[in-house]
Order: structure tokens, then C-alpha cells, then sequence
């Protein structure tokens, strides 16, 4: 039986010092016309379409699919230049290892399980150039709601591979109570890990199957998803 591993974005392969963020201020000045303090918003976690109902709320916008619409497409706009601002984003410790020895694995396959669009997360990881190891996902697009996100991702894995995956053998790796819970709604396992906003002792306190402050020791990585 083949194990699915389900890769989180932001905070869990990459940071980029908040370049989605100022992406996402700037979309609503040039799209609306209105400033929003985005560290006002808990959106750890969160889909992007979440996130935009959010916004619209703390700045009095109608929430309507034309306008969510309208605000995403102007975010996707202005996200390649805030990337490309840099600011000493990078990929996180042993992502890459990781990533790299896994895709060689026949027992293995990997995708998405991110609250980014499918274009912003094809954006942030073609920037970071660790896309191609990515062959399917489940995204914001998909719904606002990270917890409908698993049964996406296992019906996207099975179409890519043809062969049903079980989620008891399915990680969902992520940095947020949000990535963890979201595992445990469909029965997957769970791997928390502190490169984001959250400390092992918070990530800890959801209870996944494991925790790591960093990827840096690949191998312990390792020895959960073989265990
Ligand atoms: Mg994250």
C-alpha cells in the first residue's frame, strides 16, 4: 500500500517574509481603494479565500464572489513581484532533501495540502523552484474551509496514481493547529513542525503524530513516515 505524503506551504517548506501578505495589502488598495493591517487577521493556517472574507469584514467590502473574485486575481497580479522582492525568503531546513528523496520513492507519492490558490502556491514554489515535485493538490480553490481540503487531496492523489490511498497512511505535514486538525478530520496522520508561528509546545498541544522544531534531521523525518 502506497503511503501519501501532503505537503503545507507557508511556515512548512518556505517562508517568504510575508510577501503574500504585502501581495494581499496591496491587491486591496489597488483593486478597492482601502488599507487593512493584515496582522489584525489570525490567517496562520487559513485558505486565501478564507482570509479574503476576513478582510472584506474588517473593512466593511461586500463579501461577493465578484468581488472576492476580482480582490484574488489582483493578489495572483502582485504576488511575483513581491517574491521576487525577496527579503531573504527561502526554503525551510532539509525541505529539499526531503523533497528530493522522497520523489525517488516507488512506495511514496507527494502533493499539496495548502490554503493557497493553486496559482499563488504555483507562484511561491516556482519562485523557491521546488513546484515540479508536485503533481497534484488540493488548494483555496477547492473551498475556504481547510478541513474540506483532505478529501480533495485523497481524490487528486488517486487520479494522479491511480490507486486508492488510505488515510491512515497519508501524512498531512503542516505548521499550524489548523494543518493538524485538518489530518485528523479524514483519519490521516499528522506531522507538526515550528518553522512557522506556532512553538512545538503549541503544535504539540493538538496532538499529531509527531513534531519537529525544523526538517533539519531528515532521517527522524524519516523514521515517522516508515514507522
Ligand atoms: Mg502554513
Amino acid at each position: 500500500m502506497k503511503k501519501l505524503i501532503l505537503w503545507d506551504i507557508d511556515g512548512t517548506l518556505i517562508v517568504s517574509h510575508g510577501a503574500g501578505v504585502r501581495a494581499m495589502e496591496k491587491a486591496l488598495i489597488k483593486r478597492f481603494g482601502v488599507t487593512c493591517d493584515l496582522g489584525r487577521i489570525d490567517w496562520a493556517g487559513r485558505t486565501d479565500s478564507w482570509i479574503t472574507g476576513e478582510i472584506f469584514r474588517h473593512v466593511g467590502l461586500p463579501d461577493t464572489p465578484q468581488n472576492t473574485h476580482d480582490y484574488l486575481e489582483t493578489y495572483l497580479e502582485l504576488l511575483p513581484a513581491e517574491l521576487r522582492d525577496g527579503r531573504q525568503g527561502q526554503v525551510l531546513p532539509g525541505v529539499l532533501q526531503l523533497l528530493e528523496q522522497l520523489h525517488h520513492r516507488q512506495d511514496l507519492a507527494q502533493g499539496l495540502l495548502t490554503g493557497n490558490l493553486r496559482r499563488g502556491a504555483e507562484l511561491k514554489l516556482t519562485h523557491y523552484r521546488v513546484w515540479h515535485y508536485f503533481e497534484f493538490g488540493a488548494f483555496a480553490d477547492d473551498s475556504p474551509r481547510r478541513n474540506d481540503l483532505g478529501p480533495h487531496a485523497l481524490r487528486r492523489a488517486k487520479e494522479r496514481h491511480a490507486v486508492e490511498f488510505d488515510p491512515a497512511n497519508t501524512f498531512i505535514i503542516g505548521d499550524t493547529p489548523h494543518d493538524i486538525e485538518c489530518g485528523k478530520v479524514i483519519g490521516a496522520r499528522t506531522i507538526g513542525v515550528a518553522t512557522g508561528r506556532y512553538s512545538v509546545a503549541e503544535l504539540t498541544a493538538h496532538a499529531p503524530t509527531a513534531v519537529f522544531a525544523d526538517f533539519a534531521d531528515t532521517a527522524a523525518f524519516l523514521r515517522v513516515i516508515d514507522a
